[in-house]
């Protein structure tokens, strides 16, 4: 048989099977609203019959601009389900990139979270939005005049009339822009098909392993490449979800792992930080022992961390890596059982690398010579092909440079490559540090130093310098209370590298600037201390620090 793998196909599996699984949200008052996905699937047919009543039709664009809650999960399971197009709008970008963003995807409804029309209202200053649907959280009316109420119009919704369309798995369901920290943000486009296979690989073994017997929370946000697809993949594999609304901080999300008995969540290093700082402040406080995994991406889990959460906490981090335009999951580093038997430095030495290929995921890196050999050492630019991973942008748009003339997607990520097939990431092609002709990685810097029992967070960039091309500059935040000095953290990396790689400054602040993923943003620290060793080859030299 030739059976479409659509998201429709997702919806009538959990409506069928799993009616009665919980979809728990926290509002933004903080209490927690339960429902069951019988409920959820009606909603989102509803959101379906009045989003067509609105005129919305195969391929429109239907954009949210919301935190991770039910509704937003009904937007989801339904505007996919009628042929219609889900654009989640990040939330942390500026408001003029999200008026290009709309205005490039041409979005022909918003629905927005009513915390958030304040963003949104700064936005239609600059594009005009043919319809905004509000989804309230208390019971004032609406400010704008022709602004719509979600519940309003789910409850006007008759549901008989709610039809499945009838959908090619190659049909776009959903669309995420990148987020523009390399030029325009560019839309990516993802099938039903891509975001189908996805899920399955989700629930397989080697991958997260997701199954009815799991209550998943993604900490990632929905706004932000669909929280790395979990909201599809629990639907898919009958998972109970607990999605934590706008309170993303370490205390809150604590709370809610212990409170609804989490058995696996995933977000980025930066959120993984401040939750162990929480569990190593607080010892005994959370009940934590339903959580069997922490899926970590977007930025490179430092093995300290890894270590800290096993050893402290009994807690599974898994480190797995994506990018938008591979929907996102590429890579996952679950530690093969041979390798129990190692040393426990090597163990976690490795559960810090990205991990080995999904399968229909195929991998291979590009040095100066050609495609490098699987020898762990030799580094090149990982190049991706596969089930998920995008075959151009949104309009085609000026992203020929990312793709090779044999088809597969340049991540701009320079890796090694184990034997194994085991992905390890140096660094991004544009932050890596060129010393004197060699190159120095900043990842491999900065999580060394995330080790350091004194720091919480570490960014580690190039700056120009007049001898040696670029060298290496740490931004350092200590934890509360903790001092140590540049001196002292630059003799706790010496053991662990050459002496031509350690910063010859590391520098003291408040905060390390963060991009809407909540990843480092480089190019402000890149930008921030540009001067510091006195400029570019040719300037006069500075003091270096
Ligand atoms: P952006 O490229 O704008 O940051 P993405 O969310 O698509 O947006 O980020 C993808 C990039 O994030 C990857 O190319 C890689 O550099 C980085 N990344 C993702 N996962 C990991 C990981 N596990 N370790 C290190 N870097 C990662």
């Amino acid at each position: 048989m030739d059976f479409p793998l659509t998201i429709p196909a997702i919806v009538r599996r959990a409506e069928t099977l799993f009616p009665h699984t919980g979809v728990v949200s926290r509002r933004a008052d903080r209490s927690l609203d339960r429902r069951t996905y019988a409920d959820v699937i009606a909603r989102s047919r509803r959101l379906v019959v009045a989003l067509r009543d609105l005129g919305v039709g195969r391929g429109d664009r239907v954009a949210t601009l919301a935190w991770t809650h039910h509704r937003h999960l009904e937007a989801y399971l339904g505007v996919p389900s009628m042929g219609a197009v889900l654009h989640t709008l990040n939330l942390r970008l500026h408001p003029d990139d999200l008026a290009y963003i709309i205005s490039d995807a041409d979005d022909r409804v918003v629905l927005v979270d009513e915390s958030l029309l304040p963003l949104l209202d700064k936005v239609r200053a600059q594009v005009a939005i043919p319809h905004v649907v509000v989804m309230r959280t208390g019971s004032m009316p609406i400010a704008g005049a022709s602004d719509l109420d979600y519940e309003t119009l789910l409850a006007a919704a008759e549901p008989t009339r709610f039809v499945e369309a009838a959908l090619d798995e190659s049909d776009a369901a959903a669309m995420c822009y990148t987020s523009g920290t390399t030029g325009r943000p560019k839309g990516v486009l993802y099938s039903h098909r891509a975001i189908v296979l996805h899920s399955m690989a989700e629930g397989m073994a080697d991958c997260i392993g997701l199954s009815r017997n799991d209550t998943v929370l993604p900490i990632v946000p929905m706004f932000h490449v669909n929280a790395w697809g979990l909201p599809y993949s629990a639907t898919l594999l009958g998972c109970a979800q607990v999605l934590p609304g706008p309170h993303l901080d370490a205390k809150s999300i604590a709370e809610l792992l212990a409170g609804e008995k989490v058995t696996v969540t995933a977000g980025v290093p930066t959120i993984w930080m401040a939750l162990l700082a929480e569990l190593d402040a607080n010892p005994g406080a959370y009940d934590l022992r339903a959580l069997r995994t922490l899926a970590i991406g977007g930025s490179a889990a430092p093995a300290a961390m890894i270590r800290g959460f096993q050893e402290r906490h009994n807690l599974r981090v898994l480190h797995a890596w994506g990018m938008t335009e591979t929907t996102p999951i590429g890579t996952v580093c679950n530690l093969p059982a041979a390798m129990g038997e190692l040393p426990l430095d090597e163990q976690y030495r490795y559960r810090a690398m990205q991990g080995t290929p999904l399968p229909f995921f195929e991998i291979r890196a590009r040095g100066e010579e050609g495609i490098v050999p699987w020898d762990g050492r030799t580094l090149g630019e990982l190049e991706v092909r596969g089930a998920w991973v995008a075959a151009q942008y949104y309009h085609g748009e000026a992203g020929d440079s990312r793709f090779t003339d044999d088809g597969w997607f340049k991540t701009g990520d320079i890796v090694r490559i184990t034997p194994a097939g085991c992905v390890e990431l140096a660094d991004r092609t544009k932050d890596l540090v060129k010393s004197g002709g060699e190159w120095i990685s900043s990842v491999a810097l900065e999580n060394a130093l995330m080790g350091h029992p004194a720091v919480a967070e570490a960014a580690v960039v190039a700056v120009p310098h007049p001898k040696w091309d670029e060298r290496p500059l740490a931004a350092v935040v200590l934890k509360p209370g903790q001092t140590a000095t540049a001196d002292e953290l630059r003799a706790y990396l010496a053991p662990q590298f050459a002496s031509w790689w350690l910063p010859d400054t590391v520098t003291f602040v408040a905060a390390i600037p963060k991009t809407s993923a909540g990843k480092f943003l480089k190019s402000a620290l890149r930008e921030q201390y540009r001067g510091a060793y006195g400029g570019a080859p040719g300037a006069v030299a500075g003091s270096g620090g």
